[in-house]
């Protein structure tokens, strides 16, 4: 086959400023370590862009979700620094633990089962304070399968540390709690928004993602995290339409005097959203090209007036500062960020 022309569209990572952002989240950690979420493709923008990236920052502790997803991770970093968030369902996990090196984190009875059952070893081990999701639930801290475990990594999640919420502290005490109850080398409670809830929710290692890559969940965050995805995408074709013309799916633009307008080549697959669409805008350095009606597929439309030397091949840029996208799209900034499709990063 033929190497395919250049893309009309791209997803540009800034590595330094992944690179800042996370010795930015190791320094506010103070004395605990930051770790580095790294699950679902580095929350979209790439394990093979991202993970040389955060190694070479200094981060030394990398979490996934997925066994699916070691093997890609651990050609960039050592195996036994990946520690595997949904731990092992039943005996084929466990082996592929053991013969990975990847560190499993245990988050059930069933969970320390399996693992003990294929031989046991060093492991993370998840309680659940208060979210309700994945973790032993405080209860089972005494069970006699958890005290057989080797705990490396010591950790709960916390469900609400982006607010002023009364389950930060709860979901603390709950951690303080359990804590002395299960030998282990080291505790890590916080996420990113966590980091900035102060030192009581540092413990020894905390475990950043969103901010990694952009995503600012609090306001005290602000000033020390960068943005990391840009997306832009080209003009590819130009038009003039006249008034009473409309444009896009459901026509739900009407022109109301003669516009150039631009058709520019992203859309649903590539994580542009119909939420876009609603008074959203596009942008040329610092001029703002407003949507024109629906997200259509693979395109959106642009009004030209404010950069009439726009043409064909021009490139154009998402706005994706990720606080400013949530808050015009209604998505979330970690559903912005991993939303985004494979074709931006193929570019
Ligand atoms: C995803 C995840 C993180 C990272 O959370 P952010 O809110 O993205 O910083 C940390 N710990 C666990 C257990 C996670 O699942």
């Amino acid at each position: 086959m033929a190497e395919a022309p250049p893309p009309s569209l791209r997803l540009t990572i800034d590595r330094d400023a992944l690179a800042h952002n996370w010795r930015a989240l190791d320094r506010l950690s103070g004395r605990a370590s930051a770790g580095a979420a790294v699950k679902a493709d580095c929350y979209g923008l790439g394990f093979d862009t991202c993970l040389p990236v955060l190694r070479d920052a200094g981060a030394k502790d990398f979490f996934v979700a997925h066994w699916s997803e070691v093997a890609t991770v651990a050609r960039h970093v050592d195996p036994r620094s990946i520690a595997v968030l949904h731990g092992p369902a039943n005996r084929a996990d466990a082996d592929y633990a053991r013969a990975s090196g990847a560190v499993p984190v245990i988050n059930s009875l069933h969970q320390a089962k399996q693992w003990l059952d294929s031989g046991g070893g060093p492991c993370d081990l998840m309680v659940d304070s208060g979210i309700n999701r994945l973790g032993i639930s405080l209860s089972e801290a005494g069970d006699l399968l958890v005290a057989q475990l080797d705990v490396r990594v010591l950790m709960s999640h916390l469900a609400s540390s982006d607010e002023d919420s009364a389950l930060n502290a709860w979901q603390l005490g709950a951690f303080r709690e359990v804590l002395p109850m299960i030998a282990h080398k080291r505790a890590s409670l916080a996420n990113s928004a966590g980091i900035a809830l102060g030192p009581d929710y540092h413990f020894d290692m905390t475990r950043p993602g969103l901010a990694l890559y952009g995503g600012v969940p609090r306001g005290e965050l602000e000033n020390a995290i960068r943005q990391v995805a840009y997306p832009e995408a080209a003009i590819i074709q130009t038009r003039s339409i006249a008034p009473g013309d409309t444009v896009g799916y459901n026509a739900t633009f009407t022109a109301d005097r003669d516009m150039r307008v631009g058709v520019v080549s992203i859309g649903y697959a590539d994580g542009i959203l119909r939420c876009w669409g609603n008074s959203g805008a596009l942008k040329h350095g610092e001029h703002a090209l407003p949507i024109l009606g629906k997200v259509s597929m693979d395109m959106v439309v642009i009004d030209l007036s404010a950069a009439p030397e726009l043409s064909e091949g021009d490139w154009v840029q998402l706005p994706y500062r990720l606080p400013d996208a949530a808050q015009h799209t209604g998505l979330s900034q970690y559903e912005l960020l991993t939303v985004l499709g494979r074709r931006l990063k193929s570019g």
